[in-house]
């Protein structure tokens, strides 16, 4: 019995020790923004949960927070109030979004964890725009709790609902219905429903994968509006696939005597 309790002991630990170095390979990023919330590994903390490049100035830092103020200001007057508390990371170089952030070409973006939220500001993402675009999605992973968000939200209803108050493409229309010839060539939303194949639309054009599911979720959200954003949420933690709560939430807002 000791015996087996020893070799089931000794596996456990190789794989417990696999399992973290993989994690440690491939997530590293990841784990020096869980780190920055302890330590601060060098970056400046200016206001609570808000992490800067030490070589920022006053008044690169002043406009920062001011412009994280503002964006918060957007987001909560969208979804009523802010519920969310993301840790920002933020910085004038590369370096910040190369090692704390994705290699993606992308000004700002998100590690959604079990741990916290952490929003990761490049060079290009210290504006209204995109800090209010990272804050919907830590916004909506605070609304729906995160497993549901990690196994039943898809990339487009993130991203589209992300665009909603980031005005980089708001009068997209006239391009969207030029490069799509008018809607027919525009990808099917399941084919926007993972990360890969959204970005490999982007690649192509950022009109046929964000613009496509703004477009979609503009047009939900004109229909339930917060009322049923919030009864959709419920639906998700109630065990509803996303399928179902979206279409529900939309009928019963369509045809409003139903179900009331
Ligand atoms: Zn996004």
């Amino acid at each position: 019995m000791k015996k087996l309790f020893k070799v089931a002991f000794f596996y456990s630990f190789i794989v417990i020790t696999t399992i973290s170095v993989a994690y440690g390979i491939f997530f590293i990023n990841q784990i020096r923004c869980i780190m920055v919330s302890y330590s601060g590994t060098g970056l400046r903390e200016v206001d609570n949960g808000i992490y800067v490049d030490p070589e920022m100035d006053d008044i690169e830092v002043q406009l920062l927070l001011l412009n994280i103020e503002q964006s918060r200001d957007r987001v909560s007057l969208f979804f009523d109030s802010i519920t969310a508390s993301p840790t920002i990371i933020a910085g004038p170089s590369k370096d910040i979004m190369k090692k704390y952030g994705a290699n993606l070409r992308s000004p700002g973006m998100n590690h959604i964890t079990f741990l916290g939220t952490y929003i990761v500001l490049g060079p290009g993402g210290l504006n209204r725009d995109v800090i209010s675009h990272e804050l919907v999605h830590s916004e909506l992973v605070s609304r729906v709790g995160w497993v549901n968000r990690e196994t039943k939200i898809p990339t487009w209803f993130d991203e589209g609902l992300a665009l909603m108050l980031d005005y980089r493409y708001a009068n997209s229309d006239a391009m969207w219905m030029m490069l799509t010839s008018n809607g027919k060539n525009a990808p099917e939303l399941p084919e926007l429903a993972n990360m890969h194949d959204f970005m490999r639309y982007t690649e192509k054009s950022p009109f046929f994968s964000y613009v496509t599911s703004m477009r979609e979720v503009s047009r939900w959200w004109n229909i339930v509006g917060l009322e049923g954003f919030n009864e959709f949420s419920e639906l998700l933690k109630q065990g509803y696939s996303f399928e179902e709560a979206y279409q529900m939430t939309e009928s019963r807002y369509t045809f409003p005597d139903v179900g009331k």
